[in-house]
């Protein structure tokens, strides 16, 4: 079921809204536009429902912060009010209200227009959703992963937190393409990405197709070291697979990895760190392929093999 946040001082109207609407939608209800606030900034909510006369903060007041916060401002909102005259509605709508009703509102008008603006939310998501999917493997893509990498970035230092950066890519995968075909080479871009997502779940951990026959990695809070093991761990599982390679290159197929982990700061940029993860990737492939390549906060680089 699709939620729905109301909020609204008047304890009877929040439930008149309640009940026209909560055999369809998952109802929660805030009688102040602070708890209001609160609510929608750690649910996710398809619809609010927003009354514009409060006490304390108004309703207005409510729907600019939404407007403002990342989280929230997609979230569509509909004013209900008693407020009936043209400046009022039209304040509400600039402000970036979906919709405006006015009481007293009839409860079949209410439900259509809750109904088209949580059909219309829930289309946005997929097709956001899609855009920043690959295709192929079904992990996040280069656009999500650009999104991605600066908010976290960022949020790594505000909250003072290690940030990794790695990238890894398919060994020799040209010849695997020239010797098994081009299908057969899909096959194993999915079975790399699918083999790295499983064992890259935490919420803090992110995985995405950089481009072709490359990945990306982002982790927070790990160590040098212990981001170091993980990745090892996972280049064992690929190798792991068994999926025969070209003969001539190697038994099995197998990736090369690169990473950085360092304490950002407000004055470091992320892309010089991003090329010192591609340059650990390179070295990795100059040394022998199949391994593992990191470097420090200090630069010291840590080698598998
Ligand atoms: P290295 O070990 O140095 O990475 O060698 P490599 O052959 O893997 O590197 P190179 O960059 O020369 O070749 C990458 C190959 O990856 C070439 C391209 O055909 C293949 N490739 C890129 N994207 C895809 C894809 O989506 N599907 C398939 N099947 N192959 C792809
Ligand atoms: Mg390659
Ligand atoms: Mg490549």
């Amino acid at each position: 079921m699709e939620k729905i946040l109301i909020v609204d001082d008047s304890i009877l109207q929040a439930a008149q809204l309640k009940t026209i609407l909560e055999d369809e939608y998952e109802i929660t209800t805030a009688h102040t536009a602070e708890e209001g606030l609160s609510l929608a900034s750690t649910e996710n909510y398809s619809l609010i429902l927003l009354d514009v006369v409060m006490p304390g903060m108004d309703g207005f007041t409510l729907l600019k912060k939404l407007q403002e916060e990342i989280i929230t401002q997609s979230v569509p909102v509909i004013l209900i009010t008693s407020l009936t005259d043209i400046e009022n509605e039209q304040y509400g709508l600039i402000l970036g209200a979906v919709d405006y009703v006015t009481k007293p509102f009839h409860a079949r008008i209410i439900k259509a227009r809750v109904n088209t603006h949580v059909k219309l939310y829930k289309y946005r998501r997929q097709i956001e959703q899609q855009s920043m999917t690959d295709q192929l493997t079904g992990i996040a893509n280069r656009r999500k992963y650009e999104d991605y990498s600066i908010t976290k970035w960022n949020e790594a230092i505000r909250l003072r937190v290690p940030f990794t950066i790695c990238m890894f890519d398919i060994d020799r995968f040209k010849v695997y393409n020239d010797t098994f075909g081009h299908p057969a080479g899909d096959k194993v871009i999915e079975a790399v990405a699918k083999t790295a997502a499983a064992h890259l779940k935490r919420s803090t951990d992110f995985l995405a197709r950089y481009g072709g026959e490359e990945f990306v990695v982002i982790l927070l809070g790990d160590s040098a070291e212990k981001a170091f093991a993980h990745l090892k761990k996972i280049r064992q599982e690929i190798e792991n697979l068994h999926i025969p390679h070209d003969p001539s290159v190697s038994q099995w197929v197998t990736v090369s990895i690169g990473g950085v982990t360092v304490m950002p700061q407000r004055e470091s940029s992320y892309d010089s760190y991003l090329k010192i993860a591609d340059t650990m990737l390179y070295d990795a492939k100059k040394s022998g392929r199949n391994r593992v390549i990191w470097a420090d906060e200090k630069m010291k680089q840590l080698h598998e093999k």
